[in-house]
């Protein structure tokens, strides 16, 4: 199936195509560790999961690395700041390296709540700090750098193609230049690279500046990495040095990924990324996610409010990565509804058997339902730029004809596949989270149809009664009555 992404870098839906044939390099940019990750931090990596799963899907081989900022992040884009991590061990009364390993277990296990695909590397930027070195002294040698009193920066003019990727007006940047920029800097859009711990300061982390990046000093200079660094040495180290796609929030075009793109390219001259996928915001009511507004939803805060990682997933793939999200607390309950319903129907696996043939669909009679085209559609419309929202609507459909069949005409095997092709392409957890009930329920069930059968209506409705009291709904057709999970 042909796969088509929006491309941040030529403005165009293009068609994919990977530097190997079957095999797609991926950089995230991942989290900064100084906090737990906000939803809408969650619903960019579920994008990105999904990305993931569509290329396997495709039988395309996903090499993966993410980044995990654990040091450098200042609380402005502009170099300036305090690191963010430092900021929150002092809030949390810790360490950095506490805050670091603390908010990265946090996220580890958001990811496997939200049954994200984990990347095979996940890259701390402490771990990484030799990689970040040798590129600055590429771009030293290369003529790249400066030195200002904080720290050793890019100089943005000797990138002649540095406002390309972003349609940057540098001119109206350097007019419009905010207060906190830096008089010692060359350019508006310069940005540090390394930047020295202050003079009679100690930072949690920090590392001594190798002497022959600094320029006149008799003594030792501690410092620490810019964040753009971190992800151009860590793709590139683990990588090569093209990627086929990077991924981010969109918030990361004009500064972020233009530095990455920048002190990439410049050592190596050649393209950093093929693909640049970006996804929209997700705001909460209308308004920005931000602490001081109150609207800094975790997991956590969803789980206390009744509602399960994966009620949050499926919100999520209602909508497409490129249109901004709005969450609200009913949108979720639509979502966990939905998912809910879509739970029943992968019950039914339970209460169909194999009819004829399992496989191909061929040799059955004509009321058979059939599900393969569904399942290639699915696939076709995420393999359209993640198209998620169109995938979901050929599930219910789909859904729908299913409901509407009677048992013996739907195959067991044929809806095991669809669900399995659902679950591999939306991570929807359908076939694990809707086991068999047991068979004292069975037994139940039974003997309410043999009630039924005998017309013996009130030991039929004390048998539904006991059936509901221990979670399972019976939904009874004209011929035949089906068991649904109460919640
Ligand atoms: P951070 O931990 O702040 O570096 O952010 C991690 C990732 O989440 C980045 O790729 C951001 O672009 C993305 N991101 C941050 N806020 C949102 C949001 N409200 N909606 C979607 N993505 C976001
Ligand atoms: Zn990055």
């Amino acid at each position: 199936m042909t796969l088509r992404f929006h491309n941040t870098l030529t403005g165009n839906i293009d068609e994919f195509v990977p530097q190997t044939p079957g095999k797609a390099l991926i950089y995230t940019c991942g989290p900064t560790v100084y906090d737990y990750a906000t939803i809408g931090n969650l619903a960019s990596y579920i994008y990105w999961d999904t990305l993931v799963r569509i290329l396997m899907a495709n039988d395309f081989e996903v090499v993966r690395v993410m980044n995990i900022t654990d040091v450098g992040h200042l609380t402005s884009d502009a170099d300036e700041g305090e690191d963010k991590l430092e900021k929150g061990a002092k809030r949390d009364g810790k360490t950095a390296w506490e805050i670091a390993s603390f908010y990265t277990a946090a996220f580890i296990d958001a990811m496997n709540q939200l049954n994200l695909i984990k990347p095979q590397y996940l890259a701390k930027a402490t771990d990484y700090i030799q990689d970040q070195l040798n590129l600055v002294r590429k771009l030293k040698d290369k003529g790249f750098t400066y030195q200002i009193s904080d720290g050793i920066y890019f100089d943005t003019s000797k990138f002649p193609s540095y406002a390309d990727f972003a349609h940057l007006d540098l001119d109206a940047q350097k007019a419009g230049a905010r207060v906190e920029f830096n008089p010692e800097k060359r350019n508006h859009s310069d940005f540090a690279l390394w930047k020295f711990t202050p003079t009679g300061t100690k930072r949690d982390m920090e590392w001594e500046t190798p002497a022959d990046l600094i320029e006149e000093s008799d003594e030792k200079v501690m410092g620490f990495p810019g964040w753009h660094l971190e992800c151009s040495a860590i793709s590139m180290s683990i990588l090569g040095e093209t990627l086929d796609i990077h991924t981010g929030g969109i918030d990361h075009i004009p500064v972020h990924h233009s530095n990455e793109i920048a002190q990439s390219e410049a050592v190596t001259g050649k393209r950093f990324s093929n693909f640049w996928l970006h996804n929209e915001f997700l705001k909460v009511n209308g308004t920005k996610i931000s602490k001081s507004l109150g609207n800094f939803f975790t997991l956590a805060d969803l789980e206390n409010k009744g509602f399960t990682p994966i009620d949050f997933r499926m919100f999520v793939l209602q909508g497409n990565y490129r249109n901004e999200g709005n969450f609200t607390l009913e949108g979720l309950a639509a979502a966990k509804n939905r998912l809910h319903n879509w739970r029943n129907v992968a019950a039914l696996r339970h209460q169909t058997h194999d009819t004829i043939q399992a496989d191909e669909e061929k040799n059955q009679n004509e009321k058979t339902v059939s599900l393969y085209a569904s399942s290639q559609a699915i696939i076709e419309a995420i393999s359209n730029d993640l198209g998620t929202p169109e995938a979901l609507r050929i599930i219910d459909d789909s859904f729908t004809k299913i409901l509407k069949a009677r048992l013996k005409n739907i195959n067991h095997q044929t809806l095991i596949k669809f669900l399995s092709t659902i679950d591999y392409t939306l991570g929807l957890r359908l076939v694990d989270s809707t086991p068999d009930i047991n068979d004292d329920l069975k037994q139940l069930i039974i003997e309410r149809n043999s009630a039924r059968i005998a017309k013996n209506w009130d030991k039929a409705d004390e048998l539904r009664k006991k059936l509901l009291e221990r979670g399972i709904v019976l939904r009874d057709n004209e011929n035949e009555s089906i068991w649904e999970y109460k919640d």
